[in-house]
């Protein structure tokens, strides 16, 4: 190996719900993309940054694409689409439990010939090994991926192995971002985004699909970060479960969001959350642009 410093972005791309944010996440030491078992849990394009002394690595996390039905989706598929053209490399991630089909060969005609590894997780589920090979022989058909991978990303098995395939497709480069820059996110951006992760976690169905959180004030001072953040919802009656009997389920939200800000803050945190219907948002251009789902 030579010792030229190498840097570049990595497009991450596949279904929604195959582990994309998990292995970011694993592959970066940070917990920056939300993670859930919802599908289009990710909504924006986001930047995961990893320095070290020989490399760059900046991964872009993009939204699942699925049929867009409102302006939300249809903002989530541009995001996922244009992060594709402007990448060094991509590394597609599958599911071990499910077969290739049109939803990858679209994303690999994206592809355009740059260098691409696969990473076939969940193989934590796959209880029959000897599927496995089929599957590698079946991707393998579709696109000369550099390297072949299964792993799982929430037992970090094989994720040193992704690490090192792509290391190898990274031009030679400067840093394109301070060493110590983790994302592209703002810090505000990222606490709200945990807050929604709660929300996809306590709740089902509906729900949380339709919710937005808003940061109304986020005062960052030495020892104390007060944060007062309004959760969007569709309608009334989401409101009344968002907030449960006597506050209880909203409390549950605080608490857990608190926690992991704390953590990734490293500061004591004051959190205050309100609720409040606006319904069909997802269709309303002017609250999505102030929510941040916007082109800029
Ligand atoms: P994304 O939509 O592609 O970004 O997927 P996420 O990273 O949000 O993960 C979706 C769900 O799959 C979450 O519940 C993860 O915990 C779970 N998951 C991710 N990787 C693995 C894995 O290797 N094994 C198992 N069993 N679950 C995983
Ligand atoms: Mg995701």
């Amino acid at each position: 190996m030579d010792n030229k410093f190498r840097s570049g972005f990595i497009a991450v791309v596949g279904r929604a719900n195959v582990g994309k944010s998990t292995i970011i996440n694993r592959l970066t030491g940070e917990k920056i993309s939300i993670i859930s078992n919802k599908p289009q849990t990710t909504r924006n394009r986001i930047l995961a940054i990893r320095t070290d002394e020989t490399s760059q690595m900046i991964f872009v996390d993009t939204p699942g694409v699925h049929n867009a039905r409102n302006k939300l989706g249809e903002f989530m598929n541009s995001e996922a689409r244009g992060a594709v053209g402007d990448a060094d490399a991509a590394l597609l991630m599958v599911s071990a439990l499910d077969q290739p089909g049109k939803f990858e060969e679209s994303l690999i005609e994206q592809f355009r010939g740059i260098p691409a590894v696969l990473g076939i997780n969940k193989i934590d589920l796959l209880k029959e090994k000897e599927k496995l090979l089929p599957l590698i022989g079946a991707y393998s058909a579709l696109y000369p991926f550099t390297a072949i991978i299964p792993i799982s990303a929430l037992k970090k098995d094989g994720t040193q192995a992704i690490f090192d395939e792509l290391y190898k497709l990274l031009p030679e480069g400067p840093m394109f971002y301070p060493e110590d820059q983790i994302t592209d996110q703002p810090e505000k951006q990222i606490a709200a985004e945990i807050i929604r992760e709660k929300v996809l976690h306590l709740f089902d169905k509906e729900v949380p699909h339709g919710t937005a959180v808003f940061i109304d004030v986020y005062k960052d001072e030495p020892k104390l970060l007060t944060i007062k953040a309004t959760i969007y919802c569709e309608k009334p009656s989401h409101k009344s479960m968002l907030i449960g009997a006597g506050g209880s389920a909203l409390k549950r939200v605080g608490t857990r969001a608190r926690i992991d800000i704390e953590k990734i803050t490293g500061k004591k945190v004051y959190l205050e959350l309100f609720v409040k219907p606006k319904s069909d948002w997802r269709n309303k251009k002017s609250i999505l642009d102030e929510l941040g789902y916007k082109k800029v």
